[in-house]
């Protein structure tokens, strides 16, 4: 029952002596209860509270993270596995306290197999270092959320990014995982062949669970070819509508753009103004497109060209290779940071939905409205219908930061009108839990079902997805 499952979360807190007996299985420096390590583990990227764990463990093999499991699970200790903690719904936050697992230590890329296009890594591997690993293979690991992330948050929040419109997101590229599960036990799950039908697919049920059923620790991962040939086009409109609706005729001209991002005249403004820029400061679309040959992409370019111009585009930057790629690029990825800097005393909420692509340019629309009166910024991976806002404001404040929250929950109920989903990308964790109920109907009580069977104690990163109450009962 989930009254029952609620009563068995430790409320007391670790024990001195708790701390001592960690230390005793993973070895000192593997333990930390030190007010400043406990403070980092406290929060994410996002404005949700802090909570700080009761102690931090580092270890170093599936079998630590399985000996610490175990201990705890029988001791009534709550588990939040953590990755670098850049997530934006409050995900990795230890709202429960207890033992908070950070993977900084399994950091190995343990084999690459460039015949076979895979590679197995620990859970604490940074994406971008594995992307450095592999690149003197030819080979790359296609997902790229912009922050620092690890395979272990990534596979955890089932992240994706600017080119996911293209190569899929990290579900797409998990083939089996090694998982420890809730009382310590360890499976291994999925398959190193390219394709399998055999028996129910385990290893996409960890994939976007947030660590709420099981640890992952080792994962193998599905790699690409590196792109040979690059071409990049930054296009401003003079309306949203017109900008929208070129990422709806681009995706269905039969081009296969590799990234697509929309910024609206907000972001440029910000960006112009902290990178000490001077872009148009009208809606605008970057695009990037990868190819076998340079002529082959003259010739995709002349059609984007022609498909921009048709949607009254203003103008348009474009270039081939890799340089003009990255100064075509840049801004893309300084958006979130030149936000920030601007509002330096504010926090932000950042909305994150996606929707069918054909309402793509009625969500956008929908979301500018529901912001007009805040510091709000709409940008997004235009390419899979995914819109992000965000509003920078002052959660301490209650009246303002209320009318962040309707804002949100109006964009959100919107994109479930739209049959679309409460969050692209970002995940569920605290912020997204409200939603869960409308978007998934009936099945929620399954995932509950799920969840109960896996971790009957709920203690694994308890206090996300569900309310831990009667709500899908
Ligand atoms: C500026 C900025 C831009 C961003 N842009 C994007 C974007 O474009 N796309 C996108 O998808 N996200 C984006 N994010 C969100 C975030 O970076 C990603 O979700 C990322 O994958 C989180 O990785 P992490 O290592 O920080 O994980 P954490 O935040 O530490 O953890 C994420 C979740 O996974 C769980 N977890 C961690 N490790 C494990 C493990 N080993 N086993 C099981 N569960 C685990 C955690 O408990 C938590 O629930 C952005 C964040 C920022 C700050």
């Amino acid at each position: 029952m989930p009254g029952e499952y609620e009563n068995t979360l430790m409320q007391k807190g670790l024990l001195p002596s708790d701390v001592e007996h960690l230390k005793s299985m993973l070895g000192d420096t593997q333990v930390s209860a030190g007010s400043s390590v406990r403070e980092l583990h406290s929060h994410d990227e996002s404005f949700h509270a802090h909570v700080l764990p009761d102690v931090v463990v580092l270890p170093r093999s599936t079998e630590e993270v399985s000996k610490v499991v175990a201990w705890a699970y029988e001791r009534d200790i709550p588990i939040t596995p953590w990755g670098v903690g850049t997530s934006l719904e409050g995900n990795p936050i230890p709202v429960h306290r207890g033992i908070v697992i950070d993977f900084q230590e399994m950091n190995r890329v343990l084999d690459v197999r460039p015949p076979d296009f895979q590679v197995d890594v620990e859970a604490g591997v940074v994406y971008k270092d594995l992307n450095k690993a592999i690149s003197n293979h030819g080979l790359f690991f296609p997902p790229d959320p912009g922050a620092a992330a690890t395979i272990g948050g990534m596979i955890g929040n089932n992240a994706s990014g600017i080119r996911t419109v293209k190569y899929g997101s990290t579900k797409d590229y998990v083939m089996r995982v090694v998982v420890v599960l809730p009382g310590g036990r360890i499976i291994k799950t999925g398959t190193r062949a390219r394709k399998s039908s055999s028996g129910y697919h385990l290893c996409s049920l960890f994939v976007g669970s947030e660590g709420t059923l099981g640890i992952v620790t080792e994962a193998t991962l599905r790699l690409v070819g590196l792109p040979v040939n690059f071409m990049a086009v930054r296009a401003v409109f003079p309306t949203i509508f017109d900008a929208t609706n070129t990422v709806f005729q681009v995706m269905n001209s039969g081009l296969s753009p590799a990234a697509m991002e929309f910024l609206d005249e907000e972001v440029v403004k910000i960006l112009n103004r902290d990178q000490g820029l001077s872009l148009n400061e009208q809606p605008t679309l970057l695009m990037e497109f990868h190819g076998f040959s340079e002529n082959g992409l003259k010739e995709e370019m002349a059609y984007v060209e022609e498909i921009c111009r048709d949607n009254k585009a203003l103008f348009l930057d474009k270039g081939i290779g890799q340089t003009e790629r990255a100064r075509l690029w840049e801004i893309r990825h300084l958006a979130h940071e030149s936000i920030r800097r601007n509002h330096p005393s504010l926090l932000s909420l950042s909305m994150d939905v996606a929707v069918p692509l054909s309402r793509y340019s009625d969500m956008v629309g929908f979301a500018k409205e529901q912001v007009k009166d805040l510091a709000a910024y709409v940008f997004g991976h235009a390419g899979d219908g995914n819109v992000h806002v965000v509003v920078m404001d002052d959660p301490a404040n209650r009246d303002r930061w209320s009318r962040v929250e309707e804002a949100n929950r109006h964009i959100v109920l919107k994109a479930l009108e739209f049959e679309g989903t409460c969050t692209g990308e970002h995940g569920v964790g605290i912020g997204k839990r409200t939603f869960l109920l409308q978007e998934h109907g009936e099945s929620l009580a399954l995932m509950w079902d799920i969840k109960h069977l896996l971790d009957p104690k709920g203690l694994m990163n308890p206090g996300k997805f569900f309310f831990m109450d009667e709500e899908v009962r």
